[in-house]
């Protein structure tokens, strides 16, 4: 549902100016709490709103759903309802939620067991991932790699500007926000050398990404058109893509990252719906090199969504270190997922379509410390005056997204997860 054509949306319960779960938002996750099993949950405010017990009370009867599928550990089942269920959810909690509405708000038994204050509650991986893709969408990230991966070559190989430059990822290493990591170890050719040598990877990145969640499958043989490819997509989370550089500059050819990108990626709990950005649609980039029909699309398929990067050190605050943006995507989502299929491939709900590294034109915008520090040679210096060229042991990386048009506010959460030295 839309609300750009509607009055303010106004809630009885509390929300902290600034909050990222806003009425406007409403995201999904899967949370568990006192000695319930992981089920799932709605954000709003400081608080989650249990489905499970929301239906068992009856609030959700007018779904007409037969059975309490929010007791599932993954939101795959009710992702697979369709679109015309994630919407009419959305409607019917907004209608609870009203300030102005009585039905849950009086009921005070009631609302203690729907409304679950954050403070007590488990997140969990939301999602039975069965496939991750990683996109390469950002022309300015795919510039500025380009230029130091193969210095006497054009930064763009050719086929960039005409497809969404994609691999296949690893589904089963993604882990959920707070989840801490070994450092990763392997195979490194430093400078000079002339064989390599095994051991930790001292240039650990991370990449700042966003990815789609797809909700609905298409058929093997059967792409999915540009046009109608936000049918197929639930929504849109946080997604760290940690990727270790020296590793992967040894490996990458011809084949692309193998071991420097496998070893863990981190999301954000909550998943932000395609209703609720609405709102901050905007358009893409101008794409300066005709592309083939399939590619093609009508009106505004970009979302205005800053994302906040931090270092935080063990023992200190964190810092900022990138300030960048969804919009700054090249290749859009839309496009994506029709490149992703015109081949016939065919994708399961659940599935994971990272954006790629976004980095804006502006150095404070770059998503990666590979270009914040121009690959090692510029290091930065945070708040507490220690310097990073890549990231260190004991160092945490936070991200923070959030859209906000007006007095509408529609936020992801955080993603943050901290490097541990290899025991
Ligand atoms: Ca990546």
């Amino acid at each position: 549902m839309s609300v750009n054509q509607q009055s303010p949306l106004t809630t009885w319960v509390e929300v902290p100016e600034n909050s990222d779960f806003s009425i406007y938002n409403l995201p999904y996750g899967i949370f568990s709490y006192n000695d319930k099993k992981p089920r799932v949950g709605v954000a709003i405010g400081d608080y989650v709103i249990d489905m499970a017990s929301l239906y068992k009370r009856g609030y959700l009867d007018v779904l007409f759903l037969n059975e309490n599928i929010f007791k599932s550990p993954t939101l795959n089942r009710f992702i697979g309802l369709g679109k015309p269920y994630w919407t009419q959810t959305r409607k019917r909690l907004l209608e609870l939620l009203d300030r102005n509405n009585m039905t849950l708000q009086l009921k005070k038994d009631d609302v203690a067991a729907i409304l679950i204050p954050m403070t007590k509650v488990q997140m969990h991986l939301p999602l039975h991932i069965g496939n991750y893709t990683d996109f390469y969408s950002s022309q300015e990230h795919a510039t500025n790699v380009g230029r130091m991966f193969r210095p006497n070559g054009e930064p763009l190989l050719p086929n960039w500007k005409h497809l969404p430059v994609a691999y296949h990822g690893r589904a089963s290493s993604i882990r959920i926000s707070g989840t801490d990591f070994h450092r990763p170890q392997g195979q490194l050719m430093p400078d000079g050398a002339t064989m390599p040598i095994f051991g930790p990877s001292q240039q650990l990145d991370f990449e700042v990404e966003m990815a789609f969640v797809v909700g609905r499958e298409n058929e093997l043989g059967h792409p999915i058109s540009a046009s109608d490819a936000e049918k197929y997509i639930f929504g849109i989370l946080l997604f760290n893509d940690w990727s270790a550089r020296d590793i992967q500059k040894w490996e990458y050819v011809p084949l692309g990252p193998f071991l420097s990108k496998n070893f863990v990626s981190t999301i954000s709990p909550w998943i932000v719906t395609l209703d609720a950005l609405e709102p901050f649609r905007c358009t893409s980039p101008i794409q300066d090199v005709p592309i083939l029909p399939y590619l093609h699309v009508e009106g505004k398929k970009s979302f205005d969504i800053q994302i906040e990067t931090y270092i935080k050190p063990q023992e200190s605050e964190p810092s900022l270190v990138s300030l960048t943006n969804h919009k700054y995507l090249y290749w859009n989502i839309s496009q994506q997922l029709a490149h992703h299929t015109i081949n016939g491939c065919n994708m399961q709900i659940g599935d994971l379509c990272a954006s790629g590294t976004i980095s804006g034109k502006e150095p404070n915008t770059f998503g990666s410390m590979l270009e914040l520090t121009c690959r090692g040679e510029r290091p930065i210096t945070l708040s507490d005056g220690s310097i990073r060229t890549f990231i260190l042991d004991g160092d945490k990386v936070i991200m923070h997204a959030f859209a906000q048009k007006d007095q509408i506010r529609v936020g992801f959460g955080r993603c943050e997860s901290t490097v541990l030295q290899i025991v």
